[in-house]
Formats: C-alpha cells, sequence, structure tokens
C-alpha cells in the first residue's frame, strides 16, 4: 500500500494537505496520538435517552416487559450510541486496534466492517443515492483506495462502491476523505436504512414513466437527518423503480416503490403514480408484496419514514433471524401494518387495485451493458462490463476520465454490479468504446461474463463458505471456452444463505456450501435454475444440490448446452428451464453432457 502517493485532482489543495497531513502525523507519533478510549458509563444500559431515537428504547423496553431478551445487538446500541463513538475510533486507530465485541457491530453504523477473519481489515461500504456519482467523485475513491485501502473497489448488488483492506490508523482518514468528495458511509451498514437504490437509466431512458434521482436523493438526505432512522430491528432497503429497461429488483426490497401509470377513466386521477411492494428478501424465499395502495410520488418519502416508524416500533428486537420487515408482515397481515402505518402518515392510503394501472414497460435483461440510445436525442449510455463488480484504482480514474471527455461526467452503478457511462453524443461513442477497450473493460452482452453477478465471498466475508467472486471468474472462463450464448444470462453465485447475490433470482443460482471429503472438506455449491425478478418473478428450483466446485464448470456448461440444444424458437434459458420439471431438466442435461 502506498502511504504517501500524491492526492488527486479530486481534492483541493487544501484538502490534499489535510489529508496528508493527518495521515504523516498518525504515522509520525507511532499510533500513540489519542486520548484511551473512555470506560464504558457505569449503568450505561439504563441510561436516559432523550430525543427522536428515544423510540427505540421504547421499543426495547416493551419487548423487555413483554418478557423477551434482547439480542446481542439490541443490547450493544442501548449501551452505547454509534455515533457517539468518534474519540474511541480516533484512540483504536491510532493504537493500531481493531474493535472488539459488539464495538464491530457498532462500527458499521458509520459503514465500517471489521471483517476478520476473513481479511484483518476495515472494509469501507459507501452511500451513493440512486447508485449515480461524478468522474471528480470516482477519481478521488480511486485516490482513497490506493492511499488508505487495498488500491480496488467492489460494486455492490445495492448499486454501491466498497473499498476493502483500510487498516486502523487509515480508517477515520478514509470516512473523513469520503466526506470530503461530498460522499457518505453513514448508516451504510448494521441496522440501518441501506444504499437508496434507483433505476441506473433515470432520466434517459425513454420508457421510463419517471426520473427516480429526485427521489432517491430525497430519501437519503431524509434519513441523514432523522437520527432516529437509525438503529432499526434490523437492515432495511428500499428501492425506486421508475419503469425503465434496467432492472432495480424493487421486489426484492423492504420497500420497492415502483411506477405505474394510470390511465383516464379509472379511481383516482389520471398520472403516475407509485405501487408499494413490502417485505421483500428473496434469501427468505419472498418478493415484496404489492400492498394495494398507490401514493403520489411527492408522497413517497413521509410514507417510507411512516413504514420504517412502524418497523421500527414493532420490528423483533429478541430474534435476528425473524427481525426483517417480512416476519412481522407474517405476523400481522398487511391490513393491520398499513393501519398503523397510517397513523405515522396522516391520512389514509390510498387504496387502488393493481388491475387499474397500466402494465409496466418491460425489463429488458443485458440493457445494462452496451450501448443504447437515451431519449435525448442523439446521446447514449455505455454499459461496461466489470465481471463481479471488482475495479482497480486505475481503471476508476480511466472510466472517469472516459465519462468526462465523452459523456457528462455521470457514472451510473448499477444492481448488476457494473456501470453506465452516459449522456455520450453518437459521433463520439466509437472513440468511447476505444477508449474503454484500451482499460480492459468490455461492453458487450452476450456471454456469460454480464450477468455475472458474485458477494464478497471468503476473502471478504466471515460468513462466506467459498471464494465466490474467483469461482465466478473461473466459471466465466470455463463456459466461455465451450458454449456461445446468444442471449444474456444472469449467474449469480453467494457465499451463505444471508445471499447478498439474491442466487435465488438469477437464471442459474450458485449457494456456497462445504462438502465433505473423507477427513476435510470441498468448497462446492448447490445449483438452482430458472430464479427472475420483476414481470416473470419466480424463486429458482434447486437443481442439483452440493456439487464440488471443480465439477460445476461442466455441470453448468452441459446445463446450457441442453438449453442451446432443445430450446424453442426465441426461447430464452429462463423460459426453457421453467417449462421443464427439474428430473426432465436433469434428463436432457445428461445427454448433452459437455466433456470435462
Ligand atoms: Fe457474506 Fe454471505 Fe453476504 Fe456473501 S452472501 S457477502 S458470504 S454475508
Amino acid at each position: 500500500m502506498q502511504h504517501n502517493a500524491p492526492v488527486g485532482d479530486a481534492f483541493s489543495e487544501e484538502q490534499k494537505q489535510y489529508l496528508q497531513g493527518f495521515l504523516s502525523a498518525v504515522l509520525a507519533r507511532g499510533g500513540a496520538t489519542a486520548a484511551p478510549a473512555p470506560a464504558p458509563a457505569p449503568g450505561a444500559a439504563d441510561t436516559f435517552v432523550a430525543g427522536p431515537e428515544a423510540i427505540h428504547r421504547a421499543a426495547q423496553d416493551r419487548a423487555i416487559a413483554a418478557g423477551g431478551k434482547l439480542v446481542p445487538e439490541e443490547e450493544a446500541k442501548r449501551r452505547k450510541n454509534p455515533f457517539d463513538m468518534w474519540d474511541e475510533m480516533a484512540a483504536n486507530g491510532a493504537a493500531g486496534r481493531f474493535p472488539k465485541g459488539t464495538d464491530v457491530f457498532l462500527h458499521k453504523f458509520h459503514g465500517l466492517f471489521y471483517v476478520a477473519p476473513a481479511e484483518n481489515a476495515f472494509m469501507c461500504r459507501l452511500r451513493i443515492p440512486n447508485g449515480i456519482l461524478s468522474a471528480a467523485q470516482l477519481r478521488g475513491l480511486a485516490e482513497i483506495a490506493e492511499i488508505y485501502c487495498g488500491g480496488f473497489a467492489d460494486v455492490t448488488t445495492r448499486a454501491n462502491l466498497q473499498l476493502r483492506g483500510i487498516q486502523p490508523p487509515h480508517a477515520q482518514s478514509v470516512l473523513m476523505a469520503i466526506d470530503e468528495l461530498g460522499l457518505t458511509s453513514r448508516g451504510a451498514g448494521a441496522d440501518n436504512i441501506r444504499n437508496i437504490t434507483g433505476s441506473p437509466t433515470a432520466g434517459i431512458d425513454a420508457q421510463e414513466l419517471i426520473d427516480t434521482r429526485p427521489l432517491c436523493r430525497a430519501l437519503h438526505h431524509y434519513i441523514l437527518n432523522h437520527r432516529e432512522l437509525y438503529g432499526l430491528p434490523r437492515k432495511f432497503n428500499i428501492a425506486f423503480d421508475g419503469g425503465g429497461k434496467v432492472s432495480v429488483l424493487a421486489d426484492t426490497n423492504d420497500i420497492g416503490f415502483a411506477a405505474v401509470r394510470i390511465g383516464a377513466g379509472k379511481s383516482v386521477e389520471p398520472g403516475v403514480y407509485f405501487r408499494v411492494g413490502l417485505g421483500g428478501i428473496t434469501g427468505h424465499g419472498d418478493f415484496a408484496r404489492d400492498c394495494g395502495i398507490l401514493l403520489k410520488p411527492e408522497e413517497c418519502v413521509r410514507a417510507a419514514a411512516a413504514m420504517v416508524r412502524v418497523f421500527i416500533d414493532h420490528g423483533d428486537r429478541t430474534d435476528r433471524k425473524k427481525a426483517r420487515l417480512k416476519y412481522l408482515l407474517d405476523k400481522w397481515g398487511l391490513d393491520r401494518f398499513l393501519a398503523e402505518a397510517e397513523t405515522h402518515f396522516g391520512t389514509p392510503f390510498r387504496r387502488v387495485p393493481v388491475e387499474e394501472c397500466e402494465k409496466r414497460g418491460p425489463e429488458v435483461k443485458g440493457a445494462h451493458i452496451g450501448v443504447h440510445g437515451q431519449k435525448q436525442q442523439n446521446l447514449n449510455y455505455i454499459g461496461v462490463v466489470l465481471p463481479v463488480g471488482r475495479i482497480d484504482a486505475a481503471r476508476m480514474r480511466g472510466l472517469s476520465e472516459v465519462a468526462s471527455r465523452f459523456g457528462s461526467g455521470a457514472l451510473r452503478l448499477t444492481v448488476w454490479q457494473n456501470l453506465l457511462i452516459s449522456d455520450v453524443p453518437d459521433e463520439r461513442v466509437g472513440a468511447a468504446l476505444d477508449a474503454i477497450a484500451a482499460l480492459g473493460l468490455g461492453t458487450v452482452a452476450s456471454g456469460v461474463r454480464s450477468g455475472l453477478v458474485a458477494c464478497t465471498g471468503n476473502t471478504g466475508c466471515k460468513f462466506a463458505l467459498g471464494d465466490t467472486k474467483s469461482h465466478a471468474l473461473t466459471l466465466a472462463d470455463a463456459l466461455e471456452a465451450r458454449v456461445t450464448l446468444d442471449r444474456p444470462i444472469n449467474i449469480h453465485l453467494t457465499g451463505c444463505p444471508h445471499s447478498c447475490a439474491q442466487h435465488l433470482i438469477g437464471d442459474i443460482g450458485l449457494l456456497a456450501t462445504k462438502i465433505d471429503a473423507g477427513e476435510e472438506s470441498v468448497d462446492g455449491y448447490h445449483i438452482s435454475v430458472g430464479g427472475s425478478a420483476g414481470a416473470e418473478r419466480k424463486l429458482a428450483r434447486e437443481i442439483y444440490p452440493a456439487v464440488p466446485f471443480p465439477e460445476v464448470p461442466k455441470l453448468v456448461g452441459s446445463m446450457l448446452a441442453a438449453y442451446l440444444a432443445k430450446r424453442r424458437a426465441g426461447e430464452s434459458f429462463h423460459d426453457f428451464v421453467v417449462r421443464h420439471e427439474i428430473d426432465d431438466l436433469k434428463h436432457l442435461i445428461s445427454q448433452n453432457d459437455l466433456a470435462a
């Protein structure tokens, strides 16, 4: 890691001096600059809590009064406000110490994840509303990645970025540098509302019904400025789907706002509204359920806050496995949940049957890759393939340069772990593609690599049962050598049942497992097929349990070969597997067995 690399143009002279001065001071003093960590206050668990966040204490008290026992994470939040830890974090950084015990959890409120034993380092996750950042911001993040981190970033399945390999003396430097770029990591982990996702082609998609950027931005800042919206019973995901061609997977969120058009002669005024899906969590086998209400765009932030407020009051604080919104909805039903939310919203919700809404335009698989015309005449966006989302600092700078030189300087991250460069004039598309190719990056939508999604895996996540990112790349290499696809396909690899890579909505989903092999165990995957979100929403069905990874490329290759040999004209892989029973599929696959 470089400690004294020059800081680039994304920072002002003053900022450069500040960043380098802070780091030099920490290093020169041998990591012993700050005061020792304050001892926890006696009786802290009973500290009086005033202000808006008192609603959390009241919810905990109710859980205890009902005979429940708070989980350790709730006890930790009760003992110490995570946003009162700055001095303690400085002391740890100066001493070169990582946090211990439940302080590891509390650091995640700052977006800092101590990821041992996978890696003895912090990971920092940002918040990037609607996944859109500027060229200057990406260039600045490249500098931060090189100076303080592992020299790369990962695009996440929430259209966000993560920086890895951060040592304790640099943790606060990373937070400060991110802030100076106009970004934040506050609330990016732990029991908080995660990055607000929106349609990646917002504002440039001829098919969209509404531009989601102002809504994502408004909700992002609403959360940042309402301290009672931190420390929920569990994490919480919210997405806005503007109706464009590139899916944002809204129905996999706790709250998915999906734009719809209402025509004339219906029970409400014609116009564009949002339908609301609640309780999506595909790792637990559920898509968001339509709750039968329509919101005007300007009502969405207030409605989200009202619904989160119900979750704060009534989510389970005694069992982490049952603490997500889905379980409250399962227990109460939609009607009771909506009635409670209305008390916070202030007026009754507008209940409208889904049949009154016009059908949404299609989500186009692969529209996040390659060159696509925008709704603005003569302008295009270019989707760049970033296999499994990893991008090194040199390419971060290179793509910033491409966005500035050929586009408007905007870069749009997607939930498909890649990015789009928008606003490229027709006559500059060729040169932009050449510049992207010169970075060693592709822009072609065919093949398996464009729809390859992998969670962090065991190089950076303690829950992982396999190295999902490197397995994904090995799998892609092997498949590209064996089969040629003419339609995009999604392959999702996820390292544990938390399913950050949402294996159950992949055309092919792989869930890591360990397989006994005598006295040892080997890495393997449970393989599922036929998953999808959106209009084709369907959870994948398991076809092959516990396949050792060395056998996976051949087996998946045979699955694709069977599809190519037996599909109907124009049939997608999804439709192909959905129209077959699992045993029939296995038979077809065995008939198209590829050589090892
Ligand atoms: Fe970690 Fe599991 Fe999420 Fe993968 S799915 S990043 S292993 S928690």
